[in-house]
């Protein structure tokens, strides 16, 4: 599908999803100006890992979205057609230590990003990286957009902040902006703090000999792992639609931390069988009886959803939205790239 719009802003484009829709965008022909941190460098090492960080149409500008008049001076000078905001604290388990630094970095700086817009750039199409983690433990399962948010971590309230100002400016002042409601989505650009990529990393450096075991926190917590190109994707079909709406992205299939880590290590040809209960589980290697699970309190948040798994039948029937990996594609190709890195 060819997108309608020629330019992009994209906030945080060196993380995951930065530069897998960067790259998305590059290929579908349009321009992309990447934001990253005031004062330092940018890091390009996904950029460049996926072969876009000297890309005629790819520009970078330094912004931090905590800061309105940056904000509303870059849109201004850019007048891009779509906006997709992907940077702030991306991690729950920081969002504890840190819940006012959450809020501001997630929260406020999207009503920044949404009041630029409003003023100087009023046709752009905003998205917007919302999360499962604004529903906390839902009583139904699986989710969609209509059910109620109550988060229950620090990140969590401060996407629903930063979704419902969405929402808000598009029923206030007619802005075209979406929420992407993002249920884990990984890959082998992954940040190694995630638990997926800190197994496919555990893995195949215990493959080569190098580490003996990984230690885990809260094993049986259960997400719906899908593979993030396909959701970066749908949010760049989101910013063609007109209007807005929200969007749960999600595979509909739920996978344990522990489930994960047995197919990551079958990828790498382990046979894992677990035993003991608790603080005193352990997934012991068949054939040769070495531990490589281990569980470690440090790793446990002080809350955690037993179960997240949503339903994305809105975003397959209007933006085309397949996910194109189960857990076990996903798994074996987190596992090959990190073996490949490491050789
Ligand atoms: P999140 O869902 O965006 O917070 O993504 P994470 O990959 O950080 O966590 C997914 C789930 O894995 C959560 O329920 C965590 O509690 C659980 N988990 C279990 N052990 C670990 C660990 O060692 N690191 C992380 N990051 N998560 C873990």
């Amino acid at each position: 599908m060819t997108l309608p719009y020629a330019s992009a802003l994209v906030t945080g484009i060196s993380g995951q999803d930065g530069a897998l829709l960067a790259a998305h965008l590059l290929g579908q022909g349009v321009a992309v100006t990447g934001t990253h941190r005031p004062g330092r460098a940018p890091d390009l090492w996904r950029l460049h890992g996926l072969g876009i960080d000297a890309h005629p149409r790819l520009a970078m500008a330094p912004l931090d979205p905590a800061d309105a008049p940056a904000c509303a001076a870059l849109v201004e000078a850019l007048q891009p057609d779509a906006l997709f905001h992907l940077a702030g604290q991306s991690r729950v388990a920081d969002s504890f230590r840190d819940p006012q630094g959450s809020v501001a970095a997630n929260g406020l700086s999207t009503v920044n990003l949404l009041e630029a817009v409003r003023a100087h750039a009023p046709a752009a199409h905003v998205v917007l990286a919302s999360s499962a983690e604004i529903f906390g433990s839902p009583a139904r399962s699986p989710v969609d957009e209509t059910t109620p948010s109550a988060p229950l971590s620090p990140y969590g309230y401060s996407k629903l902040v930063a979704h419902a100002a969405v929402g808000t400016w598009r029923a206030s002042y007619g802005l075209a902006a979406s929420s992407a409601i993002l249920f884990n989505h990984e890959s082998e650009w992954r940040d190694a703090a995630f638990v997926t990529r800190k197994i496919s990393l555990g893995v195949a450096r215990i493959a080569r000999g190098e580490a003996q075991e990984i230690a885990l926190g809260n094993l049986d917590a259960q997400r719906d792992f899908g593979y993030a190109p396909d959701y970066v994707a749908a949010m760049a079909a989101m910013a063609g639609r007109d209007g807005g709406a929200d969007y749960v992205l999600a595979t509909g299939h739920a996978a344990s931390v522990r489930d994960f880590a047995t197919t990551a290590f079958a990828a790498a040809g382990m046979a894992l069988e677990w035993r003991g209960e608790g603080l005193h589980e352990v997934a012991v290697e068949r054939g040769n009886g070495r531990v490589r699970v281990r569980v470690d309190p440090a790793f446990f948040r002080p809350v955690d959803a037993p179960l997240l798994v949503g339903e994305a039948a809105k975003a397959r029937r209007e933006l085309g939205f397949a996910p194109s990996l189960d857990l076990a594609g996903l798994a074996r190709r987190m596992v090959q790239a990190d073996l490949a890195r490491l050789e």
